[in-house]
């Protein structure tokens, strides 16, 4: 286990501890990121030259799954942190400078990422009303003003939403709709928060709509490019498939946790019944994170790969239906008690619900795999498109 994997472990009972609260109020889990912020593991995806960890994603993926075996909700909120740092941190320099990367781009990834290592924290506004995260079908729009761009849109389901210092926009060219380009957002002026978040799990993620009616400085465009947004989603699935995989193990396995506390402090562990439902969850959890594991390290060691890319898919897909199966099956092992507000498998029932849903969901990773396993290609091969 590295260093920041055992950090979050060791940080996991506290957000435990507060996780319950956070969920009934459903609000940002400050204290919980004011403790990730003090054992460094903002700068997690930073490279050691910028002061972060330089970690890899299958580093990632152990620090996701310990966060979420205390708190689902602060484990998405670090994922989405993860994925702009990760996917800015992985890019090769010779990939960016061959797709016509400016200089001034590496230096702008360089604050951005030493940001990071320092304590700052990003979220991800790519989801709308309408469209979901399908990046081909979104209404947010820029076009050139002054040395910027000027984004208008309106955003949903953005975790941290109020809490971050910059925000991942995908956003379409108003002059070339087929341009879809990301930008990293400033939090100030132009953007708003409306508090819309009530929902069914993950309540303590905040991710409320943003309203952005914005100029963004010429640096916010990132790789210095645009239309880059549909080829990071394909070039690498990881972070917008797989990252939230780690999240929903950790949410399963402390489904499976809070059942073996509930069932034992109930008296009824060892029905059969019972102990057998354990163990079934016990074995699906083991196999989702060997899933995710081998997943992630075809991730470090081939980027990019078809096999790297269809264990990414399996591995959302596996993670996903398993946190849900998983919860279900705990709740029914445990009783009625633990559907109490305030019980922790009532709370976990919810957030493990959430996993099957976030992009890609399962429904789309299963038809993913189908048609590659049918030896067609998955991006090409569909009616509508993957993204
Ligand atoms: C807890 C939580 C936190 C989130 N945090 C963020 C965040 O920080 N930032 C952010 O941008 N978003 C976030 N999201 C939003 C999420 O990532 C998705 O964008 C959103 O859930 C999808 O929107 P939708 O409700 O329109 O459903 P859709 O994903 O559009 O799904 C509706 C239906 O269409 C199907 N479908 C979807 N896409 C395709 C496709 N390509 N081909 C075929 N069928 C398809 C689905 O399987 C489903 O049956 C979050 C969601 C949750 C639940």
């Amino acid at each position: 286990m590295t260093g920041a994997a055992a950090a979050a472990r060791n940080l996991a009972p506290r957000l435990a501890e507060r996780a319950g609260g956070y969920d009934a109020a459903g609000v940002f889990p400050a204290e919980d990121f004011a403790d990730l912020r003090d054992a460094g593991l903002l700068g997690l995806m930073a490279p050691q030259r910028l002061g972060g960890d330089g970690a890899g994603f299958a580093d990632y993926t152990e620090v996701a799954l310990e966060l979420a075996r205390g708190s689902g909700s602060t484990a998405l909120i670090y994922n989405m942190h993860a994925s702009v740092t990760g996917a800015l941190a992985h890019t090769p320099d010779e990939l960016a400078r061959a797709l016509g990367a400016p200089d001034w781009f590496f230096q702008e990834r360089d604050r951005i990422l030493k940001a990071a290592a320092d304590g700052a924290l990003y979220a991800v506004a790519m989801s709308e009303r309408g469209a979901g995260s399908r990046l081909s079908q979104l209404a947010t729009v820029y076009t050139a003003e002054g040395d910027g761009y000027r984004i208008k849109g309106r955003k949903t389901f953005v975790s941290g939403a109020g809490h971050a210092d910059a925000y991942l926009v995908a956003a379409r060219s108003a002059d070339d709709p087929a341009k879809v380009s990301q930008f990293l957002v400033p939090a100030g002026d132009g953007l708003t928060v409306e508090e819309t978040w009530d929902s069914l799990g993950m309540r303590a993620t905040g991710s409320h709509d943003l309203h952005l009616d914005v100029v963004a400085p010429r640096e916010a465009l990132l790789g210095g490019l645009e239309g880059l947004a549909l080829l990071v989603a394909q070039v690498m699935p990881q972070w917008l498939v797989a990252s939230y995989a780690a999240v929903y193990v950790g949410v399963a396995q402390a489904a499976v946790d809070a059942a073996v506390a509930h069932v034992t402090a109930r008296g009824v562990s060892e029905l059969p019944l019972v102990r057998a439902r354990i163990g079934r969850a016990d074995a699906a959890v083991a196999a989702a994170r060997l899933a995710v594991t081998e997943a992630a390290r075809r991730v470090d060691q081939s980027p990019g790969e078809p096999e790297t890319n269809q264990w990414v898919w399996r591995a959302k897909l596996l993670a996903g239906d398993t946190a849900m199966e998983v919860a279900a099956s705990m709740l029914a092992a445990s009783g009625t008690s633990a559907t109490r507000r305030g019980n922790a498998l009532e709370r976990l029932f919810r957030d493990a619900r959430c996993g099957a849903l976030q992009p890609a969901t399962s429904d789309v990773c299963a038809d993913w795999l189908g048609v590659a396993a049918l030896g067609g290609d998955p991006y090409a091969d569909s009616e509508t498109p993957r993204w």
